[in-house]
């Protein structure tokens, strides 16, 4: 097979869909790699890494697409990349179809087979390719040392011979992938952690990484999937009550919290940011889904009249692409072994790409085949628009 790798185009991304250890390795299973020249500079992986791994540097997006049996991407395909799509082309990345349902319609229309790997399935087979907790590690760590530059404290509880300086409060809002790396990486530095979630489960995690627990009593908290289900109005309400003393105490919030496919819920109201001491920081990690405070712009950083810093920077993986594209790289190489074996065991599609076989990691991800948008939230949410 030959796969290839354009650079990516859209504004802020710094990632690159393979490094030169998985190019590597895909090499020496018997595939051809192509990369455009510069791919994966921005993530500290020049040309020549490539080159060493028997990769071909490509000139062009265009080489890339031209050549391709296989596209890999960090993020879809937009503008005029998407003219370049072929038919009968495999893509892989992460499409962000709930968010971007669009794009599911060019690739099916493209006659293009694409796999999106932020809809892996939470099981635990699927782990090693699951890009939604490689890049969630990343957010979290990258949240709080954004958090302690903003802030100009220390966090760790300082005793000098001038005296004793208090640590720093840190509240985590959401226990999962991000949440957890976010209290590992505050009690690192030293400071005092609470974190809140609906999901009980979170309560002995939380506890273990050495943060004390918030929680309130909710009923069926948790789908089945093992996420959180979206909160009724008064169960938003009753959090925002239970964490408004938390939030006024804090120098640090980190926003974690997160539902699929929905707005994110909002936990810290415009009344709770004014309670917040100047200088007091907000880093929302769900600014991308709305945010989980009301006063967030995406995109940006902002001061209130009150001096609160509210921090609701987007894609923070892309602010530290050589280790979020080492993780990403991995569980795309991880994805192709699967599915290369998968499919050469599949009678029905043994001399062709299609159909995708009945495997649950390959089904759960399929986004687009033979012209058709084959997830079906994506459908509803094209048709509901
Ligand atoms: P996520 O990004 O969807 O959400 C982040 C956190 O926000 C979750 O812990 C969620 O409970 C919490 N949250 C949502 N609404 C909330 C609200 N109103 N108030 C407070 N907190 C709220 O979640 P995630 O990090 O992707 O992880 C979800 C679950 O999946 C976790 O239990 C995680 O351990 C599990 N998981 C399993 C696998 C696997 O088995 N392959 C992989 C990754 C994650």
């Amino acid at each position: 097979m030959y796969l290839s790798v354009p650079k990516e185009t859209k504004s802020g991304e710094r990632r690159v869909a393979l490094t030169p250890e998985v190019a590597g390795q895909l090499v020496k299973k018997g595939h051809k790699v192509g990369i455009e020249t510069g791919a994966g500079l921005a993530a500290q992986m020049p040309d020549a890494l490539y080159s060493a791994v028997g990769a071909e540097i490509l000139p062009s997006a265009e080489a890339c697409y031209k050549q391709a049996d296989f596209v890999l991407k960090v993020r879809a395909p937009f503008g005029d990349e998407l003219r370049l799509l072929k038919p009968g082309t495999v893509l892989i990345g992460t499409l962000g179809p709930l968010s971007e349902p669009e794009v599911a319609q060019h690739l099916a229309d493209a006659k293009v087979t694409s796999f999106s790997l932020d809809l892996m399935p939470r099981i635990t087979r699927a782990q090693s390719m699951d890009v939604l907790s490689s890049m969630s590690t990343v957010s979290g760590y990258r949240a709080v040392l954004a958090a302690n530059l903003l802030v100009e404290r220390f966090f760790p509880m300082l005793m000098t011979a001038a005296g004793t300086i208090a640590p720093a409060k840190v509240l985590i809002l959401g226990a999962g992938v991000a949440g957890l790396q976010a209290i590992a990486t505050a009690k690192r530095l030293g400071a005092v952690v609470q974190a809140f979630d609906v999901r009980p489960a979170s309560r002995e995690q939380v506890e273990s990484l050495g943060a004390s627990f918030l929680s309130l009593p909710v009923d069926d908290a948790e789908t089945s999937g093992g996420y959180a289900r979206a909160m009724a109005a008064d169960e938003e309400q009753r959090e925002r009550e239970l964490l408004a003393e938390p939030v006024q105490k804090s120098d640090v919030v980190v926003a974690t919290a997160l539902v699929p496919g929905r707005r994110a819920p909002v936990l810290i109201d415009e009344t709770m940011v004014r309670s917040m001491h100047t200088g007091a920081v907000i880093v929302d990690l769900a600014a991308e889904t709305g945010g989980n405070c009301a006063l967030t712009e995406p995109g940006e950083i902002k001061v209130t009249d009150g001096g609160v810093i509210i921090d609701g920077t987007l894609n923070l993986p892309a602010k530290m692409p050589q280790p979020a594209s080492q993780l990403y790289a991995r569980n795309v190489g991880t994805f192709l072994g699967h599915l290369f074996e998968t499919w050469a065991k599949d009678a029905a599609s043994a001399n062709d790409l299609s159909p995708v076989p009945e495997d649950e990691i390959l089904q759960g991800t399929r986004l687009t085949e033979q012209g058709q948008i084959t997830h079906a939230p994506t459908r509803e949410k094209l048709s509901v628009k």
